[in-house]
């Protein structure tokens, strides 16, 4: 939380009494016991178990000890307690929700289903287990509840681990071979802290009200020690004679209680919280025939397939059969529709498909390593300073709660075991190389003070901080304008000059690919159905490049008139047709197209995937997709 947010917190009126109330039990937690701590143990033999007098304004106890000055002394005790079982039930949620993602898939999905196991548990039937095992006292009270507390809290930071897990910066931080540990230490953990703040500060109150409950169960703390739960079950005793004797302390355990849980609710509002089994992968199908690979592929992927396991049972496939290669230098575009299966194969190549995903291939080298079957550990070591990857969405690419220049200095104090200062110092070079202004005092901003086009140039700076092989960029431009989209597509096109990196630039829209690229692949429904040199594409065979190419407007388009798409939607990949997929949306479909067609040569370093691959050149005006680069 920042500090407008804590401000904006205490500025709320109940957040504001909260915060007070709080203070006070601090101050009283503090100096009770020092003022009052001799007064709470004096008997008074001629005072035994009085009512409220001048002198004992609440009464006393059987002893004749002040009932005021004990609850006020007790406060020490009763916070103190509380929050030493708040600490223990964070610090053991936090080991228990971060391990899954730590530990390898199996014993980290084996410390998720205890996790799940133990919330279903009552919470106060789990703090009563707990507090038999570790024995009747304040020491046993104390880890019955911390611990009791544990699990929930547990799923809580698991569930916001996998939410965070699934951002760009966290996938760019895999990318760049930043360790497990560091990041979740670094990644992960701060850009969760705003809930479990949230949640620590209601369960410290829940803490309090446990403590009382099992204090005056007799579970809790002895005597002569007491806290507000001891306090009031002796009050309970003499309830008709001194009703003050039970309410005081009862009072304040639900005031102190009220005042935490009201301060979570107020920091909530402000922050906008809200309070697989693995099936056995399917048989494949034969392989496509795969393109060969040069010696001087930068990615050679040769039947590449991604499954995830269906609702239903069985498997699905998104990915289905890819074979792609790029040359050292050489700069790809893979388009297609959403859906078509181009980004998943992008994040396979940099071995970031999400966990759940089964991906295969009969081979796959990506700057000479072969990564399937290796641990991840060893794909960071090998792929982490050769691949880049640029991601769609600039404002989720960067971890916001880390200056730009530490994220891009995370690259090489990580690979190079660089020191903190002249790591720093390569990243304002590196932003120096992507034209960002003023780059010393940007280096020290964070994400969100930097604009989309700009993040997006830091985004290039970060695959910069290495020497990577091969960039890959998923749908770069398609959050920006169109005039910072020319830019970011110019840059990458500097970079890739002034690197020799292979660039796969991945995107929906082939006007964008054509501006940057020397040789298209066009998917549609997890397979390649043509791939071509740029140059070529006014003789595209394929009947969809071809209707991709129709959707590109250009200068004589009538702006009055809708622009033109493609008709119908690409298939579920859990329901395809059995033949050519694009079958349902072709006006050349017949009998013929009931079975797959394969990848096969249909001109110069030209091959579709067709049975009636078109032969008439396309009627289009080439600089309007290429920009004039063809
Ligand atoms: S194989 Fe048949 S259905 Fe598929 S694109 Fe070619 S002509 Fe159309």
């Amino acid at each position: 939380m920042g500090r407008d947010q804590w401000k904006a917190a205490l500025r709320n009126p109940v957040g504001a009494v909260a915060a007070g109330l709080l203070v006070l039990l601090a101050i009283l937690a503090i100096v009770a016991p020092i003022i009052w701590g001799d007064a709470a143990e004096e008997t008074d033999p001629a005072a035994l178990s009085q009512g409220s007098t001048s002198d004992h304004p609440l009464g006393t106890d059987a002893l004749g000890r002040d009932i005021l000055f004990r609850v006020l002394v007790a406060t020490r005790y009763s916070l103190g307690l509380a929050l030493l079982a708040t600490a223990i039930c964070v610090g053991a949620g936090l080991i228990l929700g971060v391990l899954p993602a730590v530990l390898g898939r199996r014993a980290g999905r084996l410390v998720t289903a205890t996790v799940n196991l133990a919330v279903a548990f009552p919470g106060l039937l789990l703090a009563l287990f707990f507090a038999v095992v570790f024995g009747v006292g304040a020491r046993g009270a104390v880890l019955a509840i911390g611990l009791a507390g544990a699990p929930s809290f547990a799923r809580l930071v698991q569930t916001n681990v996998a939410a965070v897990s699934g951002r760009d910066f966290v996938a760019a931080a895999r990318v760049a071979g930043v360790a497990r540990f560091r990041l979740i230490a670094r990644h992960l953990l701060p850009n969760i802290g705003e809930p479990l703040v949230v949640n620590a500060t209601v369960l410290a109150g829940g803490a309090l009200l446990a403590f009382a409950g099992l204090s005056f169960l007799g579970l809790g703390v002895q005597p002569p020690a007491y806290d507000w739960g001891r306090l009031l079950g002796e009050g309970l005793d003499r309830i008709y004679i001194n009703p003050a004797a039970a309410l005081a302390p009862g009072v304040a355990v639900v005031i102190a209680g009220l005042a935490f849980t009201l301060l979570g609710e107020s920091i909530a509002q402000v922050v906008g919280v809200r309070a697989v089994r693995r099936r056995q992968p399917p048989a494949m199908p034969p392989a496509a025939a795969a393109a060969p690979a040069g010696t001087d592929a930068v990615l050679a992927a040769e039947d590449l397939r991604v499954a995830f396991p269906a609702p239903g049972g069985g498997w699905t496939h998104p990915v289905d059969g890819v074979s792609l290669t790029v040359r050292r230098g050489e700069t790809v575009g893979v388009v297609g529709e959403s859906g078509s299966g181009k980004s998943l194969t992008a994040l396979a190549v940099a071995q970031l498909a999400p966990d759940t995903a089964h991906v295969t291939a009969d081979r796959l080298e990506v700057a000479g390593v072969a990564p399937l079957g290796r641990t991840g550990a060893e794909v960071r070591e090998l792929l982490g300073t050769k691949v880049a990857m640029v991601f769609q969405d600039p404002m989720t690419s960067f971890n916001p709660s880390m200056r730009i220049g530490a994220q891009l200095a995370e690259v090489t104090r990580v690979h190079e075991r660089q020191g903190r200062k002249p790591a720093l110092a390569r990243a304002v070079d590196r932003l120096r190389t992507v034209r960002v202004p003023a780059p010393e005092r940007r280096a020290h901003q964070y994400p969100h003070e930097f604009s989309g086009g700009m993040r997006q140039r830091a985004m290039v700076a970060m695959g910069l901080m290495s020497t990577p092989e091969l960039i890959i960029a998923d749908e770069p431009t398609t959050a920006l304008d169109v005039t910072v989209q020319r830019q970011v597509l110019r840059l990458l096109k500097d970079v890739q000059a002034e690197t020799g990196a292979a660039v796969v630039l991945i995107s929906h829209d082939i006007a964008v690919v054509g501006q940057l690229c020397e040789r298209v692949v066009v998917m549609y429904a997890g397979h390649v159905v043509e791939e071509l040199p740029v140059g070529a594409l006014g003789a595209a065979a394929h009947p969809y490049t071809r209707a991709l190419l129709a959707s590109v407007p250009d200068l004589a388009t009538d702006r009055e008139r809708p622009l033109a798409t493609i008709p119908g939607r690409p298939p579920d990949p859990a329901d395809r047709p059995e033949g050519c997929a694009f079958a349902p949306r072709c006006e050349f479909a017949d009998d013929v197209c009931r079975t797959r067609p394969s990848l096969a040569a249909v001109g110069p370093d030209q091959r579709a995937a067709c049975w009636h691959p078109r032969t008439q050149p396309l009627d289009l005006a080439l600089d309007a997709v290429t920009g004039g680069q063809a």
